[in-house]
Formats: C-alpha cells, sequence, structure tokens
C-alpha cells in the first residue's frame, strides 16, 4: 500500500499535525511518513508529548515505526491491525494525557470490543484540554456521534511535576450518527471551578472573587476544590451548559502569575464566546473535525476559524480529498462566524 506522505512544517506545524496524521493512518490502514515535525515551533521535533502518542499509536495496532526518539523530526509508521485491550501509557513529564487520548480514542472505537487505557501524566496543564473540558465538552458530544467514553481522573497532574493518572474505558461505536450542532439551546447555567493542590487558599478565593466580579456569577456557582496532587498546581475552569452544548473555558495558574491574571484569561476567552451565538467555541471546534469526519460527519458553527483548526482542516482535505471537510466564514451583524461542514464523515464505525 502506497504511504501518505505528510509535511509537519504545513499551516501551523505543531503537533496536531503527527497526532491527526497518526489517527487517520490507524483508523485507515494506510502507512504514513511525516517529515519536518513541529517545524513551526520554538523547539521542534517530538517532545515527549509526542513520543507518548506516537508509541501509544504503535501498541493499539501494532505497528511498525522508525523515527520514535526525542527531538525526531522524521517518523514512519506502518499501522498493524488494531487491538482492542487494556492499555497502560506513561508520558514520562507533564505533557498531555489528553491529548494522547484523543489520538487512539477514534481508532479503539471502531473496534468490536470496549478498550481501557489508563495515561500517566498531565491532566491540567494548560496547553491542551484538561481532562474536564473533555468529560464536560468533548465527550457528551461524542456519545451524540455514537462513541460512549466512560472517565474516572484518580489524580491530577499539573504542570511542571505531572504525575497524573487517567482512566477511559471506549466502547464500541456501532452507530455512527452526524453532529448537527447549530445552536446553543436554552442556556442552563454557569459554574466557576477552581481547583488547585498544595496552595495557600487565598489563591482560588481571589480567582473566584474576579470571576464574581467581572461575569457577575452568584456565590452559589463558585466553587473551590482542592485534590492530591504530586505537586502544586491551580486551574480556573469556566463552564457554561447550554441545551445542546457545554463549553469549558480554562486558564492554569502558574509561578510569577497573579490569581487575578489566570482568572482573568479564563473569563477573556469565556467573555467573547457568551456575547456571540455560534455553538462551538475556538478550542472545542478543532477537537470535533476528526471524530466527525471518522464518525458520520454533520456540521457545526463556530466563531472565526482557529489556526489550528485550519491546519486541521488542510490536513484532512490532504488525505481524504477537498470535499471531505468544508468551511464557510462570514460576519453576521459584524461577529466572525463560521459553518463548519463534514459531508458525511468516513462511517467507519463498526
Ligand atoms: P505544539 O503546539 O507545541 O506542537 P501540542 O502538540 O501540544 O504542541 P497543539 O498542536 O497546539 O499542541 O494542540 C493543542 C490542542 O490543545 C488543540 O486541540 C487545542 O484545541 C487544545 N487546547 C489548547 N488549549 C486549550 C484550552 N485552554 N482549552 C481546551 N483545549 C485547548
Amino acid at each position: 500500500m502506497s504511504t501518505q506522505q505528510i509535511d509537519g512544517s504545513m499551516g501551523e506545524g505543531g503537533g496536531q499535525v503527527l497526532r491527526t496524521s497518526l489517527t487517520l493512518s490507524m483508523c485507515l490502514g494506510v502507512p504514513v511518513k511525516i517529515t519536518n515535525i513541529r517545524a513551526g515551533r520554538k523547539k521542534p521535533g517530538l517532545l515527549r508529548q509526542h513520543l507518548a502518542a506516537l508509541r501509544a499509536a504503535a501498541e493499539i495496532c501494532d505497528a511498525e515505526i522508525n523515527g520514535d526518539a526525542l527531538g525526531s523530526t522524521e517518523v514512519r509508521f506502518v499501522p498493524g491491525a488494531l487491538r482492542p485491550g487494556n492499555y497502560e501509557f506513561r508520558i514520562g513529564s507533564a505533557g498531555s494525557s489528553t491529548l494522547l487520548v484523543q489520538t487512539v480514542l477514534p481508532a479503539l472505537a471502531l473496534l468490536e470490543r470496549s478498550s481501557t487505557i489508563i495515561v500517566h501524566g498531565g491532566t491540567h496543564n494548560g496547553m491542551a484540554p484538561s481532562v474536564d473540558f473533555l468529560e464536560l465538552a468533548l465527550f457528551p458530544l461524542l456519545a451524540r456521534m455514537g462513541v460512549q467514553v466512560d472517565s474516572t481522573l484518580h489524580r491530577h497532574g499539573f504542570y511542571p511535576i505531572g504525575g497524573g493518572r487517567w482512566e477511559v474505558t471506549v466502547h464500541p461505536w456501532r452507530q455512527p450518527a452526524p453532529l448537527q450542532l447549530f445552536r446553543r439551546g436554552s442556556w442552563i447555567e454557569n459554574r466557576a471551578t477552581v481547583t488547585s493542590s498544595q496552595l495557600q487558599g487565598h489563591i482560588a478565593e481571589r480567582e473566584l472573587a474576579r470571576v464574581a466580579r467581572k461575569l457577575g456569577w452568584p456565590e452559589k456557582a463558585l466553587i473551590s476544590s482542592d485534590v492530591a496532587s504530586l505537586g502544586p498546581g491551580n486551574i480556573v475552569s469556566l463552564r457554561s451548559r447550554f441545551e445542546h452544548v457545554t463549553e469549558v473555558f480554562e486558564a492554569v495558574g502558574g509561578l510569577g502569575i497573579s490569581a487575578e491574571r489566570v482568572a482573568g484569561r479564563a473569563i477573556r476567552d469565556a467573555r467573547r464566546y457568551l456575547a456571540a451565538d455560534y455553538a462551538v467555541g475556538e478550542y472545542l471546534a478543532d477537537q470535533l473535525l476528526l471524530p466527525m469526519v471518522i464518525g458520520a460527519g454533520g456540521e457545526f458553527t463556530t466563531g472565526a476559524l482557529s489556526s489550528h483548526s485550519r491546519t486541521n482542516m488542510a490536513l484532512i482535505s490532504g488525505w481524504l480529498g477537498a470535499s471531505s471537510i468544508a468551511a464557510s466564514e462570514g460576519n453576521p451583524d459584524g461577529a466572525p462566524s463560521s459553518v463548519v461542514s463534514i459531508p458525511s464523515g468516513l462511517a467507519l464505525a463498526c
């Protein structure tokens, strides 16, 4: 079978080019060679998080791989048969467990039996969706597409120590359904959760006070939770639940950044979304593309497309043809908004 050649410097030139290519390679059974990996980033090549995702992908389908080393800028991946099972993967840093799971999840869902994955690494590290984001925003939409995922967070993993432990069970994708997500539907509730480990209580208090003042959310919508993690950590997570979609806006605390600034970042993202009326926020938009392509497609409204979404769309078109995915962008009432449509998807599900 001919090998798909992917230039990892395309578009944003980040880790998503690798991950999307691995997922499509596994699902389609097509070998792939990726060059110039993460050429668009300050430190190009595979970081621990990308290496762990590559090795995880190889393990679930007995792939032959070359170039699986830290810093590698070129990888060849020849997938074998996908195997359901109980897997355990270690990132080896605070790198993202969620991005690893997103790489293998669509492939494991194509199998006749459920699989369980335990990942050790970062679960709330700021540069990627947290486990909460996946549980609240992404997994309910996957369920509507026909993919059931059970998720249990055993221990939070913050940057820089990591040490999180997260377990996910992916069930067989039996009845793929198109995702039609044009409107949010009626508003149900807002909730602000600050999760902290090994930090003084005033940090969460100040963050929640900022949320209350800037967004006007009532006391009962503000929650502070202390968790046991191997190192210190703090994340502000603002959740807006609507009838058809839940959006999550997160910001992670770090040394030298004031509690008010951390809260301010999440508030800015939440405000931008709440002031608009499209259904899907920036991050969720790029994360829906691949499951929709592998499943039964569909359509959703979102804001201006991020460079991350554009890169992912260009990559998907490169693999599957220009008609596999489309976006129309406009400015109704001056607010940028887009409709992304995936005409039918590959309907690979069992
Ligand atoms: P690099 O960009 O360094 O190559 P990477 O592989 O970690 O690294 P990206 O390719 O940028 O990362 O992909 C990051 C993913 O994380 C995207 O899917 C994006 O939607 C998601 N993401 C980033 N920040 C957030 C956030 N605050 N909330 C939800 N999702 C996020």
